[in-house]
Formats: C-alpha cells, structure tokens, sequence
C-alpha cells in the first residue's frame, strides 16, 4: 500500500509546528492528467493551526513509496538565504528556531545578535544596533529602501539587556525576522550570486 503514515509525520508548513504528527483527512484522491495519467494525493491537516496540506504520493496499487510534492511548501524555503557566513547563519537559524516554538524575546535577541555580526562582517561595530545598521545604509552595503522601515528592528536593539527590558510579542518579532531577512539578503545573497554570475565567465566591462 503505497501510502504511507510516516508521510504524515511533518512540520506544519502553514503555522511551523514542528515535531508534530499531521491528521490525515483523506488519501488515494485521484487526478486524472491529460495524458490520462493517474497522480494521487492525501489530504493532511494541522492540529494546531487547522489549515490542509496535500501530499503526492504513489499509486495504490503500484509499489511506489515515495512521497512527492507537497503543497504548500514549507516555510523555511522563505527563509533561506544563500551565501550566508557561517557565523550569520548560526545566530540566524537560532532566531528561526525560537520563533517557531513560540519564544519572541528570545527570537529577538538572537536577531539582534545576527544583525550584529552580519554589521561586524563589514567592519561596522557600533555599540547601537541601529546605528550599525544606518552604517550600512550610508556605506552603501544595503539600499537605501531599508531605511524608512528601521523601526522594525528597533524593538530588539536592547532587548534581554536588563530584566526590566520591554517584552517583544510574536508579531513583532516576525516583522523583524522579515525585515532582517530581507537585509541579510542583500549584504550576502546578493553579492554572493554576483560574484558566482562573474566567475562564470559572464563578461566583466572594466571602467
Ligand atoms: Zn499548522
């Protein structure tokens, strides 16, 4: 039987429960191509958030154990960032993490200290984060689009300092995940795929 229960054991793409077990709502629903090809599909639902996701798996009667696509795709694929140094990445991934499980005071310090080191990786070390960040803006490492929405990350330039700090709620702390994404995109994805284009031997016009 090639539906498998072990397909349902996935990370919910719409909301991120992660380590969760998905309910499975319907399987071997078929769609005809027009090749007269026969695609099967099962139905899951999120427990937590209540939202479906479909999973391609094989034929029942064939001995196809795979599962294929699945709609929607997982969220992480909005928050991968190629090129990104090690260092970046660690803090960054951190941030993810405990955005997910639902911890935004957390998440916004590891985001603090993302944006720091990404700012060091360009020799900028000020002792205010915003400060670092309107460093890049005036070097010209990021465009200046990002400056109008600085206030995004203003909310996690101290935060976890002192005991006393103002808390960070999810929201918040999800628009400063975006806007540092967005950020840390353009400082290393971007030159990092440049880069990559010109050694391929793309023509280089010299001033
Ligand atoms: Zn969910």
């Amino acid at each position: 039987m090639p539906w498998d229960e072990r397909y349902a054991f996935r990370d919910c793409p719409w909301c991120g429960l992660t380590n969760t077990r998905l309910e499975t709502i319907a399987i071997d629903q078929q769609v005809v191509d027009k090749w007269g090809k026969i695609r099967s599909w099962a139905t899951l639902g999120c427990p937590a958030c209540g939202n479906a996701v479909l999973v391609r798996h094989g034929a029942q009667d064939s001995d196809d154990s795979k599962a294929y696509e699945v709609v929607p795709t997982s969220s992480h694929a909005k928050t991968v960032i190629n090129h990104l140094p090690e260092d970046v990445a660690r803090y960054y991934n951190d941030a993810l993490l405990v955005l997910r499980v639902g911890v935004p005071d957390a998440a916004a310090v590891q985001l603090r200290r993302t944006l720091e080191a990404a700012a060091a990786h360009y020799d900028i070390r000020e002792k205010v984060l915003m400060k670092s960040i309107e460093r890049l803006i005036d070097d010209g490492h990021v465009t200046r689009s990002f400056g109008p929405l600085l206030h995004h990350i203003r909310s996690i330039g101290n935060v976890g300092a002192h005991a006393s700090d103002e808390r960070v709620d999810q929201e918040t702390a999800g628009r400063a995940l975006r806007f540092t994404t967005q950020l840390l995109r353009n400082l290393f994805e971007v030159p990092g795929e440049l880069k990559e284009l010109t050694e391929g031997g793309a023509t280089v016009r010299s001033k």
